[in-house]
């Protein structure tokens, strides 16, 4: 080892020049992590670079700092980043972006390494005195490349990328084996079919192009260096949060939920208003900032009124009382994503030109600002959606800089719409790579998969011992869960069985299949489709529990006395199971109730074996039952003082609600099934938070805040109902007493209330909370995580790894590499509960989609399917929020519109647009105009006519407007009779419609231009099923569609 002296030149945060002196060790043996390696490296730790590489590429600081996108491109293999790079992108773009290297450097789906270059004995080279440091970084890179083909004898081609001209005349004409070219040339010798490579290049190119030839004119302020910010929000003079722009008022109106106040100023609400542009300073939403509070005179309120055009305000009732507010003085973090921006249709002929334009494109958010790009395609970009990537915004500018990423596609069409929704919450689900597939196992005709004997020798075998079956929505493809249940000594005990797809034994820890599950964190569920966790190998075929086949499992296993059903013995361990039923929900609840019911299993038996077989399901099924029920009053017992399940509940009562409207019984066998799931989970988070009491991931659901319940109180009130809010028990109860015979809506909107002012339920590892914290309310439960859904949820995958290793403590041996530390294991929780957020995000905004693209078929004036019933659910300033229970939309309905006009009701109750004044109350608001008054009060019926609002920028919108104030009447013709589940069916029909709608159009456009077939039809058969199972469009659909869809998804969050 040798010592030498290294001097570095740094800049202090205050801009002061420190001259730094560090020993500098050398070594002769730095690991090269490549295949190729002759010279016996130690490549134990970290990725190698494969051998069957056509050549390894070394890119200089310059392209690292500036092009670092672009060398994330998959395809781009065998990229050596050396030290000096890294050092320098650290040093010069933050944290954010080094450990956005550092990310790739570790993902083993891309081939790149990292090379310590600077402690290589023969690839370091000192400073040399008066050398510019860009000189000197490039020439230790050039050094580095050098090495590398040396080292590697001459058998790989290296490839050495700069942008500085003057070293590719430099090192080009040297005869070292090493070439050195520009990012263009190389992508154009080495790459020229990868197009999305060349694009992002030269989108990126002209964004650093337009960066220097900026004016210097001061728009804004500037921000304060870190150091100050830091140390303001210490002494408590400013204040840290993350920036939340106004969805309605987004040019004027944003606020920071602050973090950490300081007890100073506990005074304060927990928001501070950031109001108008200047105050903003550059602030993008999502983005960490320090805020300084203004003086007291200087505070405002927030606006309450409906703003046209777009949807209703959270909560935050009535009050324009001024409220603490402040401006932004500095960004502790940017958290700028990939954005959806349109470009602008342009007026009047446009130069034909080559030359790049900057175009001001429109984000789909309404929250981002509008972004500078700098394109050569303006032309062809007209009307289109593209994923641009924000680069900088100075003070000097208006409008931040950005340079494009892809393009989607044509505004408005359903595909580039699809994938506006998907972009817009970072859900990225690419194909599953060959790579990753190649690690799955086979399962064909030629070579059907069998269970292996080692494993069933280690496993309990329930093959032939246990009568498994499961129960789920018909043509469920991806069989999670199974049960079982026998009687043993003599009737004296009952066993009760919960059998999981063991999807751990196929996916192990750290695979490329593990992570991509891991980067996905769930299923994704769209109205027309779904994206699996999941190659469809595992979740349709090897790890469904599917009937008649042999498979593993993860099973829980109580012994319950038969009489009082106490748990005498639970068993946890990994399993073999056969199902023997694979029953649909309709049909297990025949079986049930006795009546005659097909069986298709049983078909073709004789009948004595029939009936033997037939009876021994029922009594299964029946006994099942009954212990779910004891199951379930156990829960609901729980003690009057302990609180219980409301959101179970507010499920199971929407369920009752819909036979309020529709004569049809909810099915029991739902409750029992969810039952079992729940207790399964329960006694699973029990098992691994004993074995491991500071890092298992648990589920909890905290209680909600009261405040958010006064909407719902006042509500209640205006029909004369008292609600309970102080206990969960006490809520469940009032509720279901706040009743109107005459309307079951009234219920039904109270109860959607409630579940909105809900909490969400978050994963957590168990090191960071208190035990107390674990509670999850809405179960009433201790302690709960997820474990029954491994194939479509990952937390469940983390879950059976530390019920896995928990076994494994029991039996005497270590819990291996499965159990991750509390920060870890935090980490993930947190990457998961965002990912689930997404999901939600994701599944509402395309339902919104579809129900757009429905109305947007038909004209509002004629069409009678346009024309629904309404119910008001709450008063604003100047109109009503209203749901449409056909339809499961929630919106806004003005009173008052913008030429100042109100809504005057005529003789027979048709209404129209009138001179006149709007005057709101607690529970009404009236109009008066020539006409005389009218009142619109809770809970109304009124009729409404739908139409669509298209903006090509943004989404689409519906538009409700009053046509009267009575509820609405289909004429005789319109009138159809109501189907079962008539808002399910209607909303999985329109999605049905629409799909067909834009497959015609697509298929007309195709014909015309005779246009090559697009591709994403064969990418999409390896990522998704095109044809979602009933669980998406039944089930999920359904509940979107009965509730308003942020109460669904608070639902299908928070519910087992
Ligand atoms: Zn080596």
């Amino acid at each position: 080892m040798i010592k030498t002296e290294r001097v570095l030149h740094l800049k202090s945060c205050r801009g002061r020049k420190v001259r730094v002196v560090r020993e500098h060790y050398l070594r002769e043996r730095v690991p090269c992590y490549s295949a190729l390696c002759q010279a016996g490296c130690d490549h134990r730790e970290g990725k190698v670079l494969p051998a069957d590489l056509t050549h390894y590429v070394v890119p200089d600081v310059g392209v690292v700092v500036d092009y670092l996108e672009v060398l994330e491109v998959r395809e781009l293999q065998g990229v050596v980043f050396t030290q000096t790079a890294c050092q320098a992108l650290q040093h010069s773009k933050g944290r954010r972006q080094y450990n956005r290297l550092r990310n790739l450097l570790k993902d083993p789906r891309h081939d790149c390494v990292l090379f310590a270059n600077e402690f290589q004995e023969y690839s370091y080279c000192p400073r040399e005195k008066g050398e510019r440091q860009e000189k000197w970084q490039t020439r230790c890179v050039y050094s580095a490349a050098v090495w590398y083909y040396n080292h590697l004898a001459g058998v790989k081609d290296v490839v050495m990328l700069t942008e500085d001209q003057e070293a590719v005349a430099q090192y080009g004409s040297l005869n070292s084996g090493v070439y050195v070219i520009s990012v263009r040339d190389f992508l154009q010798n080495f790459w020229p079919e990868l197009h999305a490579a060349h694009e992002l290049y030269s989108s990126v190119s002209l964004a650093l192009q337009e960066k220097e030839s900026e004016a210097p004119e001061r728009q804004y302020a500037e921000h304060l260096p870190a150091e100050l910010l830091e140390a303001g929000i210490k002494s408590g003079r400013y204040i840290q949060g993350t920036l939340n722009v106004s969805k309605h008022r987004a040019l004027s109106e944003a606020s920071i939920t602050a973090e950490g106040l300081s007890s100073k100023n506990s005074d304060l609400s927990w928001s501070v208003l950031v109001s108008g542009a200047k105050n903003r300073n550059r602030a993008v939403h999502g983005d960490l900032v320090a805020v300084e509070l203004l003086p007291k005179s200087e505070w405002r309120g927030k606006d309450t009124a409906l703003a046209e055009g777009r949807g209703e305000e959270p909560s935050g009732e009535g009050d324009r009382k001024p409220m603490a507010t402040g401006r932004v003085v500095g960004i502790l973090q940017r958290n700028w994503r990939d954005y959806v921006v349109t470009f602008p249709p342009r007026e009047g002929p446009q130069p034909q030109t080559r030359k790049s334009q900057r175009i001001l494109a429109v984000p789909w958010d309404h929250r981002i600002p509008k972004i500078r790009v700098s394109t050569q395609q303006a032309d062809a970009l007209q009307d289109h959606r593209v994923v641009v990537r924000m680069d900088s915004w100075e003070s000097s500018s208006l409008y931040p800089n950005g340079h494009s990423v892809r393009v989607l596609g044509r505004a408005g069409e359903l595909e580039t719409e699809v994938q506006t929704v998907l972009v817009e919450n970072c859900i990225h689900v690419p194909p599953f790579s060959e790579a990753q597939l190649r690690e799955m196992p086979v399962n064909s005709p030629e070579r059907p998969w069998a269970v292996d004997p080692v494993q069933a020798a280690q496993r309990r075998d329930l093959r032939a011992s246990h009568l498994v079956f499961s129960i789920d929505p018909p043509g469920c493809e991806d069989v999670d869960d199974t049960l079982s249940v026998q009687r043993l000594n003599g009737g004296a005990t009952l066993e009760l069985g919960v059998h999981i797809a063991d999807v751990t034994h196929f996916v192990s820890e750290g695979s490329l299949t593990d992570l991509e599950a891991r980067t996905r964190a769930t299923t994704y569920y769209l109205a027309d489709r779904r994206y699996d966790m999941l190659p469809a190998v595992l979740s349709g075929d090897l790890c469904s529990l599917l009937g008649g086949v042999d498979r593993y499992a993860m099973s829980v296993m109580w012994e319950l006395d038969a009489q009082t059903l106490a748990v005498e013995s639970v068993w946890y361990g990994r399993t073999v199971v056969r199902s023997s039923y694979k029953l649909h929900y309709e049909l297990a609840q025949a079986l049930l109730d006795g009546q005659r019911a097909e069986v298709p299993e049983l078909a073709g038996l004789g009948a004595e074996e029939q009936g033997g077989r037939l009876a021994r399901l029922a009594d299964a099924l029946e006994t099942l039952t009954r212990v779910a029920r004891h199951l379930r009053a156990q829960r609901d017992r729980g003690g009057a003082l302990e609180l219980e399940g409301v959101e179970v509940r507010a499920q199971l009562d929407e369920e009752r609600n819909i036979t309020a409207l529709v004569p049809r019984q909810p099915l029991e066998v739902h409750e029992t099934v969810a039952e079992c799931m729940i207790y399964a989970n329960h006694w699973v988070a029990r098992k691994i938070q004993e074995a491991f009491p500071h890092q298992a991931l648990l589920r909890r659901h905290p209680p909600p805040r009261q405040e958010f319940f006064s909407q719902l109180v006042d509500t209640a009130a205006a029909r004369g109902f008292t609600v309970d809010t102080s206990t969960n028990k006490a809520l469940a109860d009032s509720l279901d007493l706040a009743v109107d015979p005459r309307d079951p809506l009234v219920n039904r909107l109270l109860r959607i209330m409630a579940t909105t002012a809900m909490s969400q339920a978050v994963y957590f590892s168990t090191g960071l909370q208190a035990q107390d914290q674990f509670y999850h309310y809405g179960l009433a439960l201790d302690r709960y995580t997820h474990f029954t859904s491994p194939i479509r949820r990952y937390a469940d995958i983390v879950v059976h790894r530390l019920l896995a290793a928990a076994i494994a403590v029991d039996r005497g041996s270590e819990p291996g590499g499965a159990v991750a530390s509390n920060k870890d294991l935090e980490e993930t929780a947190h990457h998961i509960n965002n990912k689930n957020q997404a999901a939600q995000q994701a599944q509402k905004l395309s339902t919104e989609l579809f129900q757009c693209l429905y109305f947007k078929e038909r004209d509002p004036q004629s069409d009678q399917r346009c024309v629904a019933d309404a119910v008001i659910y709450s008063i604003r300033d100047n109109g009503v929020l209203a749901f449409v229970p056909e339809y499961g939309v929630k919106g806004p309905v003005y009173m008052k519109n913008r030429e100042g006009q109100v809504v005057a009701v005529g003789e027979d109750g048709r209404c129209e647009w009138q001179s006149g004044a709007v005057r709101r109350h607690p529970d009404h608001i009236t109009t008066s105009s020539s006409c005389g008054s009218a009142t619109f009060r809770l809970f109304d019926h009124i009729t409404v006519r739908i139409s669509v609002r298209s903006t090509l920028c943004h989404a689409d919108a519906l538009s409700l407007e009053v046509v009267s104030n009575g509820p609405h009447r289909r004429t005789a013709a319109a009138a159809e009779p109501q189907p079962a589940r008539s808002q399910g069916r209607s909303s999985s029909q329109l999605v049905r419609e629409v799909v067909r709608l834009a497959e015609e159009a697509s298929q007309q456009a195709q014909e015309k231009a005779a246009r090559r077939p697009k591709l994403s039809r064969e990418e999409r058969e390896f990522s998704q099923t095109k044809t979602p199972n009933l669980y998406s469009l039944l089930e999920e659909v359904r509940e979107l569609a009965l509730l308003d869809p942020e109460a669904a998804s608070r639902l299908c969050a928070t519910t087992a």
